[in-house]
């Protein structure tokens, strides 16, 4: 109940974007690239903000689920589910990085899930950290940015209660059975970011959901030192083609 589902990252699949991650928890993989962009949306410009701007976007592959799935852009319109996913995407990374830090610039973040077995926004948000922590160190190293606009590491996984106990990243079997469901965002330091919970037919009371924290925070702990070991790795100076940046 109380243990992550084994989770892996690999850095470095997708070579067109300034960084970018394969990760899995379990069954669940998603790919997320990060590209920045020397520019900045028009409302900036209207409004004269300063700094740039982290904008991300979230896609299930029709192959990703067990019945293939219609593609979640009809129309050129974007699901609901879809849509909600990938503004709290974006909201979680905006706590990552200091805006006004990263000059006249958009900081894209795609997150595709190749394969859906629970919990795929939960790993959107801990693989995107990543590449944007290896897509900003790049530029660094680049000489692009004079310090690091990295304000702190944010990590997400899911929670539950199945049959009244808190179960810690749940896969979709676990996901579709549970009476609670619950995503955690939060920051190295402890923090939230955000906390999205829903009693699906049912209702939690204050204990549960005590419960269900103590378990998410002991899962973000494992889950930030693994992010921390792949950012300092892919950080080391043979390990990315940072002559693309120049
Ligand atoms: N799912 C699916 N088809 C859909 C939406 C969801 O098969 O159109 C499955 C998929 O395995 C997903 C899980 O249901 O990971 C839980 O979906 P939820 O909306 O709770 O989001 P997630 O847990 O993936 O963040």
């Amino acid at each position: 109940m109380d243990q992550l589902r084994p989770i892996s990252f690999e850095t470095g699949i997708a070579p067109n974007a300034t960084a970018s991650v394969l990760v899995t928890f379990g069954r669940t993989k998603v790919i997320c690239a990060v590209t920045i962009e020397e520019d900045v949306p028009r409302w900036m410009k209207v409004q004269r903000v300063e700094g740039g701007w982290l904008t991300a976007e979230y896609s299930m592959l029709p192959y990703s689920t067990l019945d293939r799935k219609r593609r979640d852009i009809t129309a050129g319109k974007l699901d609901g589910r879809s849509s909600e996913i990938q503004r709290l995407i974006g909201r979680s990374l905006r706590a990552a990085v200091d805006l006004g830090k990263i000059g006249a610039r958009t900081i894209w973040v795609d997150c595709d899930v190749l394969q859906a077995d629970g919990g795929t926004r939960t790993a959107s948000i801990t693989g995107a950290s990543v590449a944007l922590a290896i897509a900003v160190n790049k530029l660094v190293a680049a000489g692009k940015l004079a310090e690091s606009p990295l304000k702190r590491l944010v990590s997400a996984v899911s929670v539950g209660m199945l049959e009244g106990e808190a179960l810690l990243d749940l896969c979709y079997v676990e996901d579709k059975d549970a009476e609670v469901d619950m995503n955690l965002v939060m920051t190295d330091r402890g923090e939230f970011v955000e906390v999205q919970g829903s009693g699906e037919e049912a209702v939690f009371t204050a204990d549960q959901m005590n419960r269900m924290l103590e378990l998410g925070r002991k899962g973000l702990d494992e889950i930030a030192e693994l992010q921390r070991r792949v950012i300092a790795e892919a950080d080391k100076p043979d390990a990315g083609a940072l002559e693309d940046l120049s």
